[in-house]
């Protein structure tokens, strides 16, 4: 009830505000009009806040915030991290390349002063690394100047942004990260990476100086985070090593009390002979142990989804998978790029794809292949057909390092079996879940409540 009333404010209150300003303008009064209108405004950001804290599930139900809508923009405010992650594609990291407030505040006048040409109505400010907590002096400031810029510009974005991180989860409890969590918190959206398992998270999880793995570490921190973002979501990647670890690992998680788990197998081609066997296995071992424990109620996990593996209409489904191209990345060297895996730092066999820096501004031409970006146009003709293609994802980072030549328009196909093996696993997982719900009278019930976590890659 509560949320509806706060709805109600901020609708009177965005209903009120041009009227206000209409009809002051003619009397002459300007300025209070304006002030007036600001005022209102603020009156929205306050409810939105408010919204926001009410509505603790909003993450359930939506998925992502602002997700398709919202502008991305990144700032890669460190090269460092306390981790060498063996899977990890950031094949370029480094100590030395860390942002400066200089470079920050020019990204950031650049972006505000070009409000017409980002005219998404949402934007997600987004900080990586390395692992961006180590920099959290920097993205304080960052973050505050954020805030007072839109609000002094009257900027669209001023009360329709988040800050969102991707955290190894380490350095989470420290005083300056949490100061700076109570600060944000109605604007944030926290990510913790943790693999699964202490096995499965140490196998690839090291430490860069004394190579031990850091469950321990993460894990200590998961009770608070979870306290402060009750419907926050991790991320687990697979690689060929983890495959025998999935089905443990996922229950592990829910049992810490995670409840969106999602998770991808690596783009890059490192599957081997019979991956994709031991990867169905594992996934049907996992929908036993989710239907019959009965997570499928308040859990979920980003593998097992109804709309995969299906084929794709050319014309009406032909998106490109992901953002690259209409999201923005700046670097500590103040470059810009279509998306953080055209850095130099992420890739493994081609040149960097820079699109502007921010003495220079952006140079619209660079982005032109990707606003051009379909599926069919970058797809081989067995993937045009593919009879189950959809939830078959594609990384444009990936495809453009993995591509013969320097072009993005070459789809990467090294998940191909992985995928299958997928969908085969899904229809296990869909056909028992259905079964047992029909045969206990408990289908309408899943239907109304049904929880589903929408797949991201990155
Ligand atoms: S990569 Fe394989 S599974 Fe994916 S769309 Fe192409 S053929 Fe289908
Ligand atoms: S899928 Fe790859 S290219 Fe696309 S937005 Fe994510 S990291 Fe960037």
């Amino acid at each position: 009830m509560k949320v509806e009333k706060n709805l109600d404010v901020t609708l009177v209150a965005m209903a009120v505000a041009p009227v206000v300003v209409v009809a002051l303008v003619p009397l002459g009064v300007l300025a209070v009009a304006q002030a007036v209108a600001q005022e209102l405004a603020k009156v929205v950001v306050v409810v939105h806040a408010l919204m926001e804290v009410e509505v603790g599930n909003i993450k359930l139900l939506t998925g992502t915030w602002q997700s398709g809508i919202a502008k991305n923009i990144t700032f890669i405010v460190t090269k460092d991290c306390q981790l060498a992650c063996r899977y990890c594609y950031l094949v370029g990291k480094n100590e030395k390349e860390r942002m400066s407030w200089d470079v920050a505040k020019k990204a950031i006048d650049y972006i505000l002063d070009h409000e017409n040409d980002m005219r998404e109505e949402s934007v997600v400010w987004d900080f990586i690394g390395g692992e961006p907590f180590l920099e959290i002096d920097l993205i304080d400031r960052i973050c505050d100047y954020l805030k007072t810029e839109m609000y002094r510009r009257n900027h669209h974005w001023f009360n329709s942004y988040r800050f969102s991180f991707s955290t190894n989860g380490i350095n989470y409890d420290s005083e300056k990260v949490q100061r700076f969590i109570r600060k944000n918190k109605e604007h944030l959206s926290i990510g913790i990476t943790i693999d699964g398992t202490e096995v499965k998270h140490d196998l690839n999880r090291i430490y860069k100086e004394t190579g031990k793995g850091s469950y321990k570490s993460v894990v200590r921190n998961i009770p608070l985070w979870l306290k402060q973002f009750p419907n926050g979501g991790t991320k687990v990647t697979i690689s060929s090593a983890d495959i025998p670890y999935i089905k443990d690992s996922v229950l592990h998680l829910y049992s810490l009390g995670i409840h969106e788990v999602n998770i991808n197998c690596v783009f890059e081609n490192v599957w081997k002979e019979g991956d994709d066997l031991l990867f169905q296995e594992q996934l049907m071992l996992l929908a036993d142990g989710i239907i019959d424990k009965g997570y499928y109620k308040n859990y979920a996990c980003s593998f097992f989804s109804e709309n995969i593996g299906k084929p794709l209409d050319p014309v009406l489904e032909n998106n490109n998978w992901c953002g690259a191209g209409r999201m923005l990345a700046v670097d500590a060297n103040g470059i810009f790029y279509p998306c953080t895996r055209f850095a130099q730092y992420s890739l493994r066999e081609k040149k960097v794809w820079m699109i502007g820096n921010v003495n220079e501004g952006i140079d619209k031409n660079k982005l032109r292949p990707f606003l051009a970006l379909d599926r069919i146009s970058q797809s081989s003709e067995e993937c045009k057909s593919c009879e189950v293609a959809s939830g078959c994802a594609w990384c444009q980072g990936e495809n453009y390092d993995a591509a013969e030549t320097s072009t993005i328009y070459q789809r990467s196909t090294a998940i191909c079996k992985m995928h299958k093996a997928r969908v085969r696993a899904n229809n296990y997982y869909w056909n028992k879940l259905y079964r047992k719900l029909e045969l206990e009278g408990q289908r309408e019930e899943y239907e109304k409540n049904k929880k589903e976590v929408k797949q991201e890659i990155c």
